[in-house]
């Protein structure tokens, strides 16, 4: 499981992410929900090695990724990161781009791997098609299986839906639970949408300039959040 102690990040004088603590297991999805400009980002940026911890640690079972004075470089780190706008390489097909994805392994075991992550997406067919001939659900799942490539023990997705329209969301999202379920790998996923939140999570997490609010299973921040914040953030959802 990966491990968040006390993690904090300034950018500047600013405090974007302070003294945050929180476990993820496999087999888990957490979702984080808060207001722009909370720290939902940087968190995970901090988790891939992107940004690096001033305070705190970070440990992926039970080894540290991070500390104050030492850092693994984000490439030597076992988390898979997919981004808002999927950031697909455009000059790669889809198996390129998901190759890209892996660290360093055998030829054989690449390509064998390249397949299989293929056929999980339902991309087989795509495989030497370039991003932009692609569906946005295509791209995302292609986003997905670069992530997935290295075998990442840590999954993180930020705000993975919003650039898919409101139709295709719901589709791609039940998708991308199921594949991110089956694989059962410790998943974090960043979203604006408490009601995206509450279906994807199995424990949902409120953060609110920088710290974590509520820290809870989605039954629980309903009926007993902690604070008329997190009451209206969920008040709305059914
Ligand atoms: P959103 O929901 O809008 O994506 P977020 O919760 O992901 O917001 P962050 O991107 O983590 O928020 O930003 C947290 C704070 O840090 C914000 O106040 C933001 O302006 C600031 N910030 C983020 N990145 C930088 C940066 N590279 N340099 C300076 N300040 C930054
Ligand atoms: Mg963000």
């Amino acid at each position: 499981s990966v491990v968040l102690t006390g993690i904090t990040h300034r950018y500047g004088p600013l405090i974007a992410v302070d003294g945050v603590s929180l476990s993820v297991a496999p087999r888990e999805v957490v979702c984080i929900v808060g207001p722009s400009g909370c720290g939902k980002s940087t968190l995970l940026r901090l988790i891939s090695g992107l940004e690096t911890v001033q305070a705190g640690t970070i440990t992926v079972d039970g080894v540290p990724l991070a500390t104050a004075d030492r850092s693994l470089p984000p490439e030597k780190r076992p988390v898979g990161m997919m981004f808002q706008d999927f950031a697909l390489f455009p000059h790669l097909t889809v198996a390129g781009n998901i190759a890209f994805g892996q660290t360093d392994r055998p030829r054989a075991e690449r390509k064998r791997r390249v397949a299989e992550l293929l056929e999980t997406m339902a991309l087989t067919r795509y495989a030497d098609a370039y991003p932009h001939t692609l569906s946005g659900g295509q791209q995302q799942r292609v986003a997905l299986a670069r992530a997935m490539a290295r075998d990442p023990k840590v999954l993180l997705l930020d705000e993975p839906f919003s650039a898919l329209d409101e139709q295709l969301r719901r589709s791609v999202r039940e998708e991308v639970v199921r594949i991110i379920r089956a694989s059962g790998i410790a998943t974090i996923v960043v979203t604006h949408d408490p009601e995206e939140a509450m279906e994807m999570g199995n424990r949902v997490v409120v953060m609110e300039a920088g710290r974590i609010v509520q820290a809870d299973t989605p039954v629980n921040l309903y009926q007993r959040p902690a604070n008329s914040f997190v009451a209206r953030l969920f008040g709305e959802v059914n």
